[in-house]
């Protein structure tokens, strides 16, 4: 069989390393670098907490437990386990958290409500408050480092005889039905035929479809601080002991290699807009270094030495996308957030469901629910600045 694969992040490199490893004849193409798309920008936690409902929370779990087996020991590993630490301070927050704990101990998820003496074990340069209303310890979370993850399965593809055409002149301008099969388009004036195309083009997904007359609803940036926007940013090097995730409530924190530090702050994703990044001498990187300063002791020399503004796959419901387009079986469509942890697993679903084995684990996540009651509730509504 023959497969485009049209999209180098994550997730197209996961796909077409599988198809290719199951004997398929695979093209993977891109209008840029491989992984320079949202892959590039994401806090890249691994986990499935609080993904909901229970599909979601199986998907995602599968997408961790694919990164354990995958992500070899040592240097050559794009995994960090180590587990992340969730430290609540108000009685809403302590609320949630319970909830939550009550549905992962259910589920065998790897979670502990620990004190304070513990979390210091575990955080020994976090301030840890004493009188924090609730500390948690997931213990089987972690993070990767996504390009790391993504040379590997480049490797793959290449190794199992994927064609890369990366660039400008790849990008895909039309999508087809031809002879029996399909037939893409590139603005360098090539045509490509293969029997299946996959788009895995991630916030681009919408308008590629839109090239076969295909609705995908996967939201793009409309104005600063809607919900596809996220700012990340990074440190200096510091001489702070870390090696997992904490998360608070002003800060969220993980290592970042090299001992940078990776910063996440949601209700600071007010003011996010991918045209106006602020730069490491702005009022936002001083916001982010006090807060962790307040969080973290040894920090007291912290620059933040770049900040990001991510742009997140965001399906209208917030939930992954995945499957054949309705009435077009030579077009398969892959869009997800929390792509990075569902990359290896969706990698050898997809593959597999494209050589033919159905994957009932993506029933709940078809185009098709978008047509039909969902079950997924409401979608997200836009965060405007100022909210949280
Ligand atoms: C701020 C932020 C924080 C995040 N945190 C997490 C997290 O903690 N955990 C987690 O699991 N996930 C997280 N994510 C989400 C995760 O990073 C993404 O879901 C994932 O990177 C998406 O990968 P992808 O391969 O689908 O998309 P991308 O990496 O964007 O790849 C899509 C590719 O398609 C190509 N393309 C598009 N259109 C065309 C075309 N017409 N022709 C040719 N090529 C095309 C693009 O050039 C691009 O390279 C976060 C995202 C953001 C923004």
């Amino acid at each position: 069989m023959k497969v485009i694969v049209i999209g180098a992040g994550v997730v197209g490199v996961s796909i077409a390393a599988r198809l290719a490893q199951s004997g398929a004849e695979v093209t993977l193409v891109d209008q840029a670098a491989p992984g320079s798309g949202t892959s590039s920008t994401s806090y890249a936690w691994v986990n499935s907490n609080g993904k909901e409902p229970v599909a979601y929370y199986e998907l995602n779990l599968a997408g961790l437990e694919a990164h354990e087996r995958l992500s070899p020991q040592g240097e050559d590993g794009w995994l960090c386990t180590g587990g992340h630490v969730e430290i609540a301070i108000d009685e809403h927050h302590r609320a949630d958290l319970a909830a939550r704990i009550e549905r992962h101990s259910k589920r065998d998820y790897g979670v502990e409500i620990i004190d304070v003496d513990r979390a210091r074990e575990l955080l020994p340069d976090v301030r840890i408050p004493e009188d924090a209303k609730m500390i948690v310890h997931y213990t089987r979370e972690g993070y990767a480092y996504p390009l790391k993850y993504l040379a590997h399965m480049l490797g793959e593809a290449r190794k199992a005889g994927a064609t890369v055409r990366t660039g400008e002149g790849s990008a895909v301008v039309g999508l087809r039905a031809a002879d029996g099969g399909a037939a893409v388009d590139l603005a360098d004036g090539t045509t490509l035929r293969a029997d299946r195309i996959v788009s895995a083009a991630g916030r681009w997904t919408a308008r590629l479809a839109a090239l076969a007359s295909v609705v995908v609803p996967v939201r793009e940036f409309t104005e600063p601080g809607d919900i596809v926007v996220g700012y990340l940013a990074v440190t200096n090097p510091l001489p702070v002991r870390l090696s997992r995730l904490v998360t608070s409530p002003w800060l969220n924190v993980r290592p970042a290699g090299g001992g940078r530090l990776m910063l996440q702050a949601l209700d600071l994703d007010a003011t996010a807009d991918p045209g106006n990044v602020p730069g490491p001498d702005s009022e936002l990187a001083r916001t982010f270094e006090e807060r962790l300063k307040a969080l973290i002791a040894n920090t007291e020399a912290v620059q933040i030495e770049q900040i990001v503004v991510g742009q997140r796959v965001m399906p209208d419901d917030g939930r992954t996308i995945v499957g054949p387009a309705p009435n077009l079986p030579w077009l398969y469509v892959v869009a997800t957030h929390s792509g990075v942890t569902l990359a290896p697993y969706l990698g050898d679903a997809v593959a597999a469901e494209i050589m033919g084995e159905r994957q009932e684990l993506f029933d709940e996540f078809r185009l098709e629910r978008f047509m039909q009651d969902s079950t997924f509730g409401q979608p997200y509504a836009p965060r405007k600045p100022g909210q949280q």
